[in-house]
């Protein structure tokens, strides 16, 4: 009797063992597939997420960013664009001026090149990624051409600084400006493919060499859209007085002070090695300055000038 109870439980225990093999993995699999079916969901929805706010970062920004209601809202504004590329600011087609609103603004020039020292200029501003705008005279041959297209090439503004420079020609009548304006206007065109659409007069908008009112002269260029700009911030290193690498910086860190929107002038011309010298450091002290920045003059930058004009 006690042989065949204990078969009994042998076969029970043996069938048992068998039904679990057979029946847990069926079990556990169905278990593991739900779970598994769950997680795919989550994370592609998660990717899907991730995906769109990437394709759609620059214009939610962009969208949350209107009318800024004071200068420190302006910065944050300001601050939400800092973070983003040149080609995404660019995309949003905003001005600089709109891009760094509630910004103080510095704007480096440079007059008169090219010349000898305008690929060492570019070579700092290329080593600092920063903006300048170059108001040039014409200048023929190769090397020249080279340096003209340099400046559009690596991002500066070119700006049209009369084709001679020549006071007695450019200033003689104002047949004689507009005539000089379109040579330099269509030579740079030429050579660089850009229209020029920015102006400094040669020895500014206030000089005394002109016989003729520069009123005159400001009308010809608003009748062909041109903008024109002078500076309130001058290096001096035009001066009479020489100047040394650190007199320019002094003069430029003075110049500085209390502005809110600086338009530097400086000389880009073969004799002026001591403002390639002090570029560096005057660079530096700006990029060290509180919410400030270093644009590139448009048509939209406010014109600093010293003719007024109405
Ligand atoms: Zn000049």
């Amino acid at each position: 009797m006690d042989r065949k109870k204990r078969v009994k439980r042998l076969k029970r225990l043996i069938i048992g063992t068998i039904i679990t093999l057979m029946v847990l993995p069926s079990v556990l699999a169905v278990f593991f597939f739900f779970r598994y079916k769950d997680a795919e969901s989550r994370y592609l929805k998660a990717l899907d997420d991730i995906n769109f706010y990437l394709e759609n970062h620059s214009e939610m920004e962009f969208l949350e960013s209107d009318a800024p209601a004071s200068p420190e809202a302006e910065v944050q504004v300001a601050n939400q664009y800092k973070d983003l590329t040149k080609e995404e600011i660019e995309k949003l087609q905003l001005s600089p001026e709109e891009v760094y609103a509630g910004y103080t603004k510095v704007y480096l020039t440079f007059d008169d090149g090219p010349s000898s020292n305008t690929a060492p200029i570019l070579d700092i501003l290329k080593e600092y990624d920063v903006p300048a705008t170059f108001f040039v005279n014409r200048r023929d041959g190769r090397n020249y051409e080279n340096l003209y297209r340099r400046i559009v090439n690596e991002g500066h503004a070119l700006g049209l600084h009369s084709t001679s420079h020549i006071y007695s020609e450019v200033y003689n009548s104002e047949e004689d400006f507009k005539a000089d304006t379109k040579e330099l206007r269509d030579f740079l065109y030429m050579v660089t493919g850009v229209e020029s659409d920015i102006y400094r007069f040669p020895g500014g908008s206030s000089n005394h060499v002109s016989k003729i009112d520069m009123h005159v002269f400001a009308d010809c260029l608003e009748k062909e859209g041109i903008v024109f700009f002078d500076w309130n911030v001058s290096s001096q290193d035009a001066s009479s007085v020489p100047q040394t690498r650190e007199s320019i910086v002094r003069n430029v860190k003075k110049g500085l002070e209390g502005k809110t929107e600086a338009i530097i002038l400086f000389h880009d011309l073969g004799s002026k090695d001591a403002t390639v010298k002090a570029l560096p450091e005057i660079i530096e002290y700006i990029q060290g300055m509180d919410n400030t920045v270093i644009l590139p003059i448009t048509k939209e930058t406010n014109p600093i000038r010293h003719l007024s004009v109405e």
